[in-house]
């Protein structure tokens, strides 16, 4: 059995490991003090206080890294990387409509050139703030390409989902020529496909797009609820968003959607179950919240590219107490300058606060693992994955566990590098 060791960029012979530190985050189950984690090969072989670990592992090696805090792999459940060129080159203007004019303008200018290297940042800061798991979204082949051309060391386990837009008037939706692109993935790494919104996508096209996910056995994950400006679209057939389509040659007439909410057509259109992912879900009201629990669909929330926008905050309590699944996005460096889970918890928490840190740390891992169906990853179990991250902390109480991991970690990556300081991988593999 070998190990890939990601601080040193080689593969080592490693015997049964026993991590352990003052913390142990398993998620599933409440932190264990000075707890330890057995990995054999790549997988989490056990999990418990580490005394007791000792006495039954008597065999293997002991890693002990003291007062630190080792938790699972976060999961950035939404992002779109090709968009990394991207970074500082948009500011807020308060308005959706005006942001997406901004961003179809500056996409057009990027050179080809740039996005190898923004790519490259994009993939390294990721990793370097935790992420194991990831469900990236994009209308070009770059991310996937070079998942596949990287495969040994291509840091995440997840999803790239390629994006369709297709209003009316683009004909049936024909994802036959995409079977090609369907073959680059890497084992860790899959292909499938997303729809953009309820107001670029026809309906029979998104339920031709969540077909083909279910085919593939992978979820299927649309931008849903993002803005007032959407409702509007929606509901009335006017506003900004109603404009910008007729300016850009398309009839927005054709749609033929009138559903009082996003939520509610994507539940007569029959696409919404527990493969399904409604990626921000900011303008949601009762009605919609019970459908999303009733269909177990995830909700993927983005607060710091909702707060970019001036879009607004979700009703993250109410989705929290209907039991729905939530996951955590960085969304692109388009609408965030920062990609980091970390960040993104932190001003979940200051948005919510309400929402206990506990349920906010779940979303980051867990939950994000659960949308994006990612057996294995987002907690510390027997059989799961070895992305075991270790934060060193210094000594922190039970009490303050989740709170330190919610709003000071994010604090020690410097703007620059934008990694933890603090945070190294223990664990990983290739
Ligand atoms: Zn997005």
């Amino acid at each position: 059995m070998e190990v890939f060791d990601i601080r040193f960029g080689s593969r080592k012979a490693s015997p049964l490991q026993l991590h352990s530190a003052r913390w142990v985050v398993p998620v599933s189950a409440p932190p264990i003090e000075r707890g330890a984690v057995a990995v054999f090969g790549t997988s989490v072989v056990a999990v418990g206080p580490a005394h007791e670990l000792r006495i039954s592992l008597v065999d293997a090696e002991l890693v002990d890294h003291g007062d630190s805090i080792i938790m699972p792999g976060l999961i950035n459940c939404h992002s779109h990387l090709e968009l990394s060129p991207l970074k500082w080159r948009l500011s807020p203007t308060g308005s959706f409509t005006s942001w997406v004019r901004n961003l179809i303008k500056a996409r057009q200018k990027i050179e080809p050139e740039e996005y190898e290297k923004a790519l490259e940042e994009a993939i390294k800061t990721l990793h370097g703030n935790g992420v194991a798991g990831l469900g990236d979204t994009g209308n070009t082949p770059l991310v996937p390409q070079k998942a596949q051309a990287e495969s040994s060391m291509w840091p995440f386990s997840g999803i790239h989902f390629r994006e369709i837009l297709h209003p009316v008037g683009d004909g049936i939706l024909d994802l036959s020529g995409e079977v090609q692109n369907g073959q680059i993935q890497n084992r860790r790494f899959k292909y499938g496909y997303s729809a953009h919104a309820i107001y670029t996508v026809s309906p029979m096209a998104i339920q031709a797009i969540k077909a083909r996910d279910s085919q593939l056995g992978l979820p299927f994950s649309i931008h849903v609820a993002e803005s007032e400006e959407e409702i509007e679209f929606l509901k009335d057939s006017k506003g900004p968003l109603y404009e910008l389509l007729l300016e850009k040659g398309r009839d927005p007439d054709g749609f033929k959607i009138k559903s009082s909410s996003p939520v509610k057509l994507l539940d007569e259109l029959h696409v919404l179950d527990e493969m399904s992912i409604c990626v921000h879900c900011v303008h949601v009201d009762d009605d919609d919240i019970e459908i999303l629990a009733s269909t177990n669909a995830s909700v993927c929330l983005c607060p710091r590219s909702n707060m970019f926008l001036g879009v607004g905050t979700p009703p993250v309590e109410k989705l929290l107490d209907a039991g729905i699944n939530l996951a955590i996005g960085t969304d692109s460096l388009a609408s965030n300058d920062r990609l980091s889970i970390f960040a993104e918890m932190a001003s979940l928490a200051r948005q919510c606060p309400q929402v206990d840190t506990t349920s906010i740390f779940k979303a980051a891992t867990l939950g994000g693992a659960d949308a994006l169906h990612l057996k294995g990853l987002g907690v510390l179990a027997q059989g799961s994955a070895p992305y075991l991250y270790v934060i060193k902390s210094g000594p922190v109480t039970s009490k303050e566990l989740y709170d330190y991991l919610v709003f000071q970690v994010a604090e020690t990556a410097p703007e620059s590098y934008w990694a933890v300081e603090e945070g190294d991988w223990i664990q990983n593999y290739g």
